[in-house]
């Protein structure tokens, strides 16, 4: 089957985590979720985790040269071999252009660059209530994805809890970020013909389903 080589795309609170974990298994995609991978080198201490805690506090982005670094060892590991859903990444001019360079370089491309698209008010609406596992991330929203308990993980049972950036005054500054930094690669991928537009407001199984169309139309037009 023809490979999907993809980038998911939108502000904080979008929706990607969400839609991404209903896209894997289905599309059976490598998943690479930046946000994810950081997190988890921060519980661990690492030197990854160590050098990207205090921006990520803050809601500024991480420096280019870091973040590079950890999806190009995530390319050339053979995970991604048969394709990617990259989630949170690239976020700059310079990580759309080293990513462009990098799958150039292994006579791959990208087939779509896919954008949730949601207003700031209902970003900080999502975020004041997302909650996520501490397990596994798995995400949740108190109103508009309530978990059966309120405390604890569906999936695996692992107790919720409430990410550090999701206090409204750092949701401003992610959402401020994301505006000045990230918005400019729509046009980026636009001019490329790559950009797949979703309307992010309407419900997750809406977007769901308007995602897999477009993806199973990707996939027929990749095999041609
Ligand atoms: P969200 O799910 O709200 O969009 P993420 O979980 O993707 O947020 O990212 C959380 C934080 O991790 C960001 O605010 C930023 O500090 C850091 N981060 C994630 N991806 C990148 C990236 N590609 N470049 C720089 N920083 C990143
Ligand atoms: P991102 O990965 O883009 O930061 P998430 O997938 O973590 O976004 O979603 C942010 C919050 O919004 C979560 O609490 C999630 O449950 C909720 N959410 C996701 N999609 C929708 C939707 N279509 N309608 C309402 N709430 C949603």
């Amino acid at each position: 089957m023809a490979d999907l080589n993809l980038v998911l795309m939108g502000p904080p609170g979008a929706g990607k985590g969400t839609q991404a974990e209903r896209l894997v298994d289905d599309f059976d995609l490598p998943y690479f979720a930046t946000g994810d991978i950081l997190r988890a080198a921060v519980v661990e201490e690492s030197d990854l985790g160590k050098e990207a805690k205090s921006y990520m506090d803050e809601g500024d982005l991480v420096p280019d040269d870091i973040i590079c670094r950890v999806i190009m060892e995530r390319l050339d590991s053979g995970e991604a071999q048969d394709g990617f859903l990259l989630d949170g990444f690239p976020r700059t001019a310079g990580q759309a252009e080293t990513l462009q360079q990098a799958l150039d370089k292994r006579s791959r491309r990208l087939t779509a660059a896919l954008l949730i698209e949601v207003e700031d008010d209902e970003v900080v609406r999502r975020l004041s209530g997302r909650r996520i596992c501490k397990k596994n991330g798995h995400v949740y929203h108190l109103e508009f994805d309530p978990p059966k308990n309120p405390d604890a993980c569906d999936q695996d049972g692992s107790r919720l809890i409430q990410r550090d950036d999701d206090k409204e005054e750092t949701v401003r500054k992610r959402l401020e970020v994301y505006h000045d930094q990230t918005e400019p690669l729509v046009g980026f991928y636009e001019d490329r013909g790559l950009l797949r537009r979703f309307d992010g407001e309407r419900p997750q199984d809406d977007v769901n389903g308007h995602i897999r169309a477009t993806l199973a139309t990707l996939r027929l037009e990749a095999e041609l």
